[in-house]
């Protein structure tokens, strides 16, 4: 039974998930770049580890939530990384978004130290990580899946088993191009109701109801009209995504060409300023190609 577990990344969401691993009674140790993250969990009772290799030190199971595949190069790799800490026997969980062939690379390294692997990324946002209601995928070992479920289910509301190693990555990048796809749809969509004089309140309530409704398309609405763009899942995490998935697109020969849009509107408001912001802030590029802002004339 798993009983000690490593949280390393202490972001968006990996402070949601090593938060409620604390509260479902784990014994934690975490570790963040930027250790001031740190801090709210010492209180609480969580080891701090100096580094990824001390974090990881005698746990159970080891579980991280990092930006990008560079980062996850630096901390599972790098000089003083996980690999050079852990030891036979433990478990290793990367929940990242990353390139499925980036969880390959780490399922052999680790399996060289005689550890298990999972890739388990996850959907949901901020709010599913706090209230520990994440959608997530999970691949490698199946007997190993099954020991660390129990983890999993304290973190998630639903757990999906996908075979082997480098599936859940690339279940991941499925998602998020789907992802991808609405944000953009969404932005085109108020920006032509815009235009047409349309009460986009009005446009909203027809949103939550058609069907083609999504809760993806409701949230992000009403935060546009708001013109509340803080970040859930910051748009420069999206763009990252997007090149993810034109990347392992490519490789397979499967075609995206909707997603190609995205990426450009994407870049467009990175380029203007507004990587930090919320993904839905892909509307900002084409409210700067129209010269309109997209707003509700009355507050909802
Ligand atoms: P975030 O808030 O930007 O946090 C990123 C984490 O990665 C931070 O702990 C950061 O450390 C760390 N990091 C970045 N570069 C690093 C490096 N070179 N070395 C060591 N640590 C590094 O991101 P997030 O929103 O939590 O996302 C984390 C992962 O989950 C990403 O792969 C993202 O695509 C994925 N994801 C996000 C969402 C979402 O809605 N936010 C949803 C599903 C999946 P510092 O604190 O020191 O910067």
């Amino acid at each position: 039974m798993i009983k000690t577990i490593a949280y390393l990344g202490l972001g968006t969401m990996g402070s949601g998930m090593a938060a409620n691993l604390l509260k479902a009674g784990y014994q934690l140790t975490v570790w963040n770049r930027n250790p001031e993250k740190c801090e709210p969990f010492a209180r609480k009772g969580a080891r701090v580890g100096d580094t990824p290799a001390d974090a990881v030190r005698n746990v159970d199971l080891v579980m991280y939530s990092l930006s990008s595949d560079q980062a996850v190069e630096e901390v599972v790799f790098g000089a003083e990384g996980i690999l050079s800490g852990i030891k036979e026997g433990q478990i290793a969980i990367d929940m990242s978004t990353v390139l499925p062939a980036m969880s390959l690379r780490e399922q052999k390294a680790y399996a060289e130290h005689g550890v298990d692997f999972l890739d388990a990324p996850v959907f949901g946002s901020k709010k599913e990580s706090a209230d520990a209601k994440l959608w997530i995928m999970a691949a490698g070992n199946k007997a190993i899946f099954e020991k660390v479920k129990p983890v999993l289910e304290h973190v998630g509301q639903t757990v999906h088993y996908f075979g082997k190693n480098g599936n859940a990555a690339a279940m991941k990048l499925v998602g998020n191009l789907i992802v991808a796809l609405e944000m953009e749809a969404l932005a085109e969509g108020l920006m032509l109701a815009q235009k047409a004089g349309l009460d986009l309140n009005t446009v909203m309530e027809v949103i939550k109801v058609a069907d083609f409704r999504s809760p993806l398309l409701v949230s992000n609405g009403q935060n546009i009209l708001k013109r509340n763009f803080s970040p859930s899942f910051a748009l420069r995490l999206m763009l990252k995504d997007a090149n993810l998935i034109e990347k392992f697109s490519k490789s397979l020969e499967s075609p995206a060409p909707a997603l190609r849009v995205v990426r450009k509107n994407l870049e467009s408001a990175a380029a203007l300023g507004f990587g930090e912001e919320n993904a839905s802030a892909l509307i900002r590029a084409l409210e700067k190609e129209a010269g309109v802002e997209v707003k509700a004339r009355r507050a909802n």
